[in-house]
C-alpha cells in the first residue's frame, strides 16, 4: 500500500489545454450554462492555493491508496480528468474542488475507482452549488470593446441611464464578437448577461448605414432586462406587459423597430 504524497503540483494549466484522447474516458460535465465568449471562472492567487492543492492531493492519494499528481484546472468543460500511469494517477481536477468537503473528496476518488454514477451526480450537483459562489470574469486580454467603427457604446449607455434611469444602472457595456459565418434567420441585437452585469451588442449594428437611434433603442432594451431581472433576457417571446410598457418610454420606438425589421437581411449578411 502506497500513501505518498504526490510528485508534483502543476498549477495554472492553461484553459482548454487538455489532450482528448482514449484513457481520458469519464469526464463528467458541469449542469451549468454553457458560458458565453471570453467567460471563465478564475484560478484563485497561487499563494492561497498551493497548500490546499497538497492537502487534496494528500487526501485523495490516501482514499486511492495511490500516489496521485494532482494539477488545478480552469477548464469549466471537464471537472475531474485523469490518466493512470505506471508510477502515479494524473488527475487534473477543477479548483472549484479545492474546498470541497469529505463527501465530495470521497466522490472523487469513487468516480476515479469505479466510474460510479453517484458520485458523478454528487460532483456534478456540488459544481452546481459553487458555481454562485465564485465570481465570473472575463478571459484577460479579451475585454469588453465599447469603441467600434461607428458607434462609441459606453457614452451611449450613460446618456439613456442618465435621461431614463435616473443613472442608477450599473453595468459594463461592448461589442459582442462577431459569429460565425453560419446562415441565420433571426439575429439577437443585444443580449444582457445577468451574470457578468454587461450588455453584448451585435456587431451587425456598427455600420455607417444604421442609424443612432436604433443604436439607442437596442441598448435601451438590453437596459430594461437589468431593470426587470426576472426576464432574463430571453428575447423576443418573454417580455412582460410592464417591460414593454417601459420600453414604450422609448421616443422613436417604433420607427426603431421598423428599421430593424425592414433591414433585417442586411443586418444577418453583419
Ligand atoms: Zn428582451
Amino acid at each position: 500500500m502506497s500513501l505518498q504524497p504526490p510528485e508534483q503540483l502543476a498549477l495554472f494549466d492553461v484553459p482548454g489545454a487538455s489532450r482528448p484522447g482514449p484513457e481520458r474516458a469519464r469526464s463528467p460535465r458541469p449542469q451549468a450554462p454553457a458560458p458565453s465568449s471570453g467567460e471563465q471562472l478564475t484560478l484563485p492567487a497561487r499563494i492561497d492555493t498551493l497548500p490546499r492543492a497538497a492537502e487534496l492531493a494528500h487526501r485523495l492519494s490516501a482514499l486511492l491508496k495511490l500516489p496521485v499528481h494532482l494539477t488545478l484546472t480552469d477548464n469549466r468543460a471537464t471537472l475531474v480528468s485523469f490518466r493512470r500511469h505506471p508510477d502515479a494517477l494524473r488527475l487534473r481536477v477543477h479548483h472549484l474542488f479545492l474546498d470541497a468537503p469529505d463527501a465530495v473528496v470521497r466522490a472523487i476518488a469513487t468516480f476515479i475507482g469505479q466510474g460510479d454514477a453517484r458520485a458523478r451526480a454528487t460532483l456534478e450537483e456540488y459544481t452546481r452549488t459553487q458555481q454562485t459562489r465564485v465570481r465570473r470574469t472575463r478571459r484577460p486580454g479579451a475585454p469588453l470593446k465599447a469603441r467600434g467603427q461607428c458607434f462609441e457604446l459606453r457614452s451611449i449607455f450613460e446618456r439613456l441611464n442618465a435621461t431614463h434611469f435616473q443613472g442608477q444602472l450599473q453595468a459594463d457595456i461592448g461589442w459582442a464578437r462577431r459569429p460565425g459565418r453560419k446562415q441565420r434567420k433571426t439575429i439577437r441585437l443585444a443580449i444582457y448577461d445577468e451574470r457578468l452585469r454587461e450588455i453584448r451588442v451585435h456587431p451587425a449594428l456598427d455600420q455607417p448605414h444604421v442609424p443612432a437611434f436604433v443604436v439607442d433603442a437596442v441598448v435601451f432594451h438590453a437596459m430594461l432586462h437589468q431593470l426587470f431581472p426576472e426576464e432574463p433576457g430571453s428575447c423576443p417571446s418573454s417580455h412582460s406587459a410592464r417591460f414593454l410598457e417601459r420600453e414604450r418610454a422609448f421616443p422613436l420606438l417604433d420607427a426603431a423597430l421598423r428599421w430593424q425589421h425592414e433591414h433585417l437581411r442586411s443586418l444577418l449578411r453583419g
